[in-house]
């Protein structure tokens, strides 16, 4: 799955405090091997009827069976148990399938259902025992199309609706009843009676579609699934209209609402690559008869990797190839391969239980940037990724942060998985030692480890187990110390001796008060240095206290983060980071300048550092090329802007800005036609960063460009520069009035773009204006606005200074509206983002409000949110002086 990225960074929770809670898990000594399932659903009447039948295997002769199941109400149900000759064997390409029953028995056993709701189980009891071996259940049940977006759930269009799937993790047994955990693996046989003039996707081809049973219906079938995890079926019924492709002899499609089918064609051309590149890269070939990518209007999620049959939410699928922003592009893309790598990383193999979801998350977020760095080179996603590990070290920096692999056994600690630690730091881990291994080799490595669990389940042991046997360096040492034990190593190197530098670890904490606390653990970390040649790696244990130097290094100071792929911060000395900062634009490449910015800014906010000595190294990017670099410092800026500011300080910080920024935006000119991704970037960039700094020229032509945006109402006019116009409108909605508010709104209103439309509403977050906040605080929960995004508008507005005042008091005033819009895990993201405020008044009213309006499973976050708020305190008492000092010798 791909859970949104502001999300990821807000809503990671502690797992390691968690209270003991009775274990949900099915009893052992049942097998499920092949399920068949024939669904009817009533899209106007919103409850579907299920006839299943799921043969198992019993390892003991049992009265009873029990499996999960949620808002089900069940009919008959039976036991057919047959002997072994009584079957046939049936194939799906090289894998078998399972036994299909040729009659059924003379004498099944009805059963009596019983429920537990909550456990999510139903238990069938038969008056005879059953015997060891298969048996086959047949159930007939009715469940419900929900509006929480979870289980088989209703999507709708302003048109009509649509009855689609969300089952990761545990929600399959809403949508039909199974033994809903990851290893017990089984087969599919799924039919779909649906309206005549509705079709329907699934995981494997159509098979067939004929008529009946019942007059205005027609039935659909698709071929048998291999062998595979509850979580990952998928069955979406609707009018959607597809774009077709073909890459390695596989068929591609990818499908929307009717009248979205145009803005499908970016995402089959990005697929087909990433399946070739796939292919070749696994040396396994994609498993499934076809594979269709659905955009759906209604999406919890990001996207979600269901055996050939991907969901996306449609901001995630669809783009105009033509007028569409390469940073969109890059997200859809991003989000394509990703979903992609999982059919291998989660659905071929597939993690043994959640706590090691990370197999599955950290995997595809470590793999979704190969293939399209490769296919497209100059989109620089080096340097994403550079950013991506700066912002997973500061989350994981936190004392409340987790372990990559913990317990989850609820439903609740399950869906908690889902975080920044699963996908952030399990990515950069696997980047880490790849970095460290090599490309072929570790590339070997997973090929060895995938080809070893096809079909089945694996460990954390399993994956660094062959990479160690594989490799012969101790891969299993340096994972399994980032895997088991939680938080960020910081490595300070002293001046360097004849021996080498000497080097000693600590955990690093974003507080100076978590800091001084408690024992801290040791990792087994591989250190790269920059030398003038390839980076000289070496691994640092516990027990190491020099980093030996090798003779040849070639480099006129010590960089002990080559290529920016550590799992680590650094800390230097004051004349080794001299030595640095005279060289940095020079010999450092821009990932590594970004892991410089990060390790200095992390230092200034742990108080290990001032902000005086960071602002002097963003002032020392004097001709920075990349475009990543400045928006690094950009948004630290911001952050100081927001955080440890006053007034004043703000004012002369944006003088201070204008000075260093201005003369570089106007030597990049106008946009021409055929210039690079970067300058377009680093132009859109500066652009930003001169509008927050108020200056007048670019404030003017801001306002200039978003005129001539909306020139024809409010669609944006695609013919001028999109990511300057983007930027534009951020700049002049910033300052913006009820004139331009109105076509924004109405763009925000208007699907027939789902990125624009988007784009739009996070556009009204911008606006600062009290009357106007109070507008978009009354639409956001007046039910007009999707509530997958909801949200996300009240979290930028709590998250900005300027508006987080009115907004606090507008959600404790109209909670029950509020309240009203939260789906299962949207409203533990607004109490995250009040970890944003910096204050003791509002601080203490967090704790108060939320102490008597409850959000469910929010409790955690909660403590977190005020974690964030104590450090946000402390690091505005320390630095405050230290901005005030700095900006005092700048206006000298
Ligand atoms: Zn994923």
């Amino acid at each position: 799955m791909v859970v949104r990225r502001t999300l990821l960074v807000l809503a990671a929770v502690a797992l390691t405090a968690t209270t003991a809670v009775e274990a949900q898990r099915l009893p052992s000594g049942v097998h499920p091997e092949a399920y068949k399932l024939t669904l009817t659903p009533d899209l106007k009447a919103a409850t579907f009827t299920g006839s299943e039948t799921i043969d198992v295997v019993l390892d003991a002769p049992s009265r009873t069976i029990t499996l999960n199941s949620a808002e089900i109400k069940f009919g008959e149900v039976k036991a057919y148990a047959l002997p072994i000759a009584a079957y046939s064997y049936g194939k799906l390409g090289s894998q078998p399938v399972a036994l299909r029953p040729l009659e059924a028995d003379r004498h099944p056993q009805t059963a009596t259902t019983t429920l537990d709701d909550a456990k999510e189980q139903a238990t069938f009891t038969f008056a005879d025992e059953l015997p060891v071996g298969k048996v086959t259940l047949t159930i007939q049940y009715i469940g419900m199309l929900n509006d929480k977006l979870r289980g088989f759930y209703l999507s709708k269009t302003r048109v009509r609706n649509y009855a689609v799937t969300q089952f990761e993790p545990t929600d399959a047994r809403r949508a039909y009843p199974s033994f809903d955990e990851p290893t017990l693996k089984a087969t599919y046989d799924i039919a779909l009676i649906i309206d005549s003039g509705d079709t329907a996707i699934s995981n494997t081809n159509l098979i067939s579609d004929k008529p009946g049973p019942v007059a205005g219906k027609h039935t659909v079938r698709f071929a048998t699934t291999p062998k595979m995890s509850t979580y990952l079926v998928a069955f979406l019924v609707g009018d959607f209209k597809c774009t077709e492709g073909k890459s390695d002899g596989v068929p591609i499609r990818a499908c929307s609402t009717p009248d979205k089918v145009e803005l499908t064609r970016f995402a089959v051309e990005s697929a087909k690559y990433v399946l070739h590149y796939y292919d070749t890269y696994f040396g396994i070939k994609y498993p499934m008869p076809k594979l269709d990518m659905v955009a759906l209007p209604d999406f919890e999620a990001g996207a979600m990797e269901n055996f050939g049959c991907i969901t996306y939410r449609e901001t995630d699928l669809l783009i105009d190839s033509k007028t569409g922003a390469i940073p969109a592009k890059k997200r859809v893309a991003e989000v394509v391969a990703h979903e992609m790598a999982h059919q291998w990383f989660g659905d071929m193999v597939t993690m043994q239980w959640w706590d090691n979801l990370w197999l599955n998350e950290g995997f595809a977020t470590w793999m979704e940037t190969k293939p399209i760095a490769k296919w497209h080179p100059e989109w620089n996603f080096p340097q994403d990724d550079a950013q991506g590990l700066d912002e997973t070290l500061n989350l994981d920096a936190q004392a409340t942060t987790r372990t990559i692999r913990a317990t989850a056994n609820t439903p609740d600690e399950i869906n908690e998985m889902f975080d920044g630690i699963a996908y952030g730091k399990g990515g950069a881990v696997i980047g880490m030692v790849e970095n460290y291994l090599g490309e072929e080799v570790f590339r070997q490595g997973v090929h060895n480890y995938l080809q070893a669990h096809l079909y089945a389940n694996a460990t954390a042991e399993d994956f660094w187990n062959a990479q160690t046997a594989n490799s012969h360096l101790p891969l299993d040492k340096i994972m399994s110390s980032f895997v088991t034990q939680p938080g960020v190593p910081l490595l300070t190197l002293s001046e360097k001796q004849a021996d080498g530098v000497p080097i000693s670890q600590s955990r690093f904490f974003l507080s100076a008060e978590a800091s001084r606390s408690g024992v801290s653990p040791k990792w087994t970390v591989p250190v790269c240095l920059k030398t003038s040649g390839k980076p000289a790696c070496r691994v640092v244990t516990p027990e190491d206290a020099t980093l030996p130097i090798p003779a040849d290094v070639g480099m006129p100071f010590v960089y002990a983060n080559a290529a920016a792929k550590g799992y680590f911060r650094t800390a230097y000395t004051p004349a080794q980071f001299s030595a640095i900062l005279a060289k940095v634009e020079t010999a450092l490449t821009p990932p590594e300048r970004i892991g410089l910015l990060g390790d200095r800014f992390a230092l200034v906010q742990a108080g290990e550092s001032t902000v005086g000595d960071y602002l002097d190294l963003v002032l020392a990017f004097k001709q920075d090329s990349s475009a990543t670099v400045l928006d690094t410092a950009h948004k630290q800026i911001e952050k100081i802007d927001s955080d440890i500011a006053t007034d004043e300080d703000r004012t002369k910080l944006a003088a201070v800005l204008r000075r260093q920024f201005s003369q570089i935006y106007t030597a990049l000119g106008t946009p021409t036609k055929n210039e690079s991704f970067d300058r377009e970037q680093l132009r859109g960039i500066l652009f930003e960063m001169l509008g927050a700094a108020k200056d007048p020229t670019v404030l003017a032509q801001a306002r200039q460009l978003t005129d001539r945006a909306y020139a024809q109402g409010s669609t944006k006019d695609r013919s001028l520069d999109p990511r300057l116009v983007d930027a534009a409108v951020v700049v002049t909605s910033t300052n913006g009035d009820a004139t331009l508010y109105e076509k924004i709104l109405a763009a925000s209103e208007d699907p027939s773009d789902p990125g624009q439309q988007t784009d739009a509403l996070h556009t009204l977050a911008r606006f600062r204006d009290p009357a106007l906040v109070t507008r978009t605080l009354d639409y956001t929960v007046s039910g007009q606005v999707r509530t997958q995004d909801s949200w996300t508008v009240l979290a930028a507005l709590l998250r900005d200074r300027e508006t987080r005042e009115q907004t606090w008091a507008y959600i404790r005033k109209n909670w029950d509206k509020v309240h009203a819009q939260f789906t299962t895990n949207s409203g533990v993201r607004v109490v995250a983002a009040t970890g944003n405020f910096c204050s003791v008044k509002q601080r203490d009213e967090v704790a108060g409000f939320f102490a008597t309006h409850k959000v469910d499973a929010s409790e955690r976050t909660l403590a977190k949110a005020i974690d964030s708020m104590n450090d946000c305190i402390q690091m505005r008492a320390t630095q405050e002086p230290s901005l005030h000092r700095w900006l005092e010798a700048q206006s000298r």
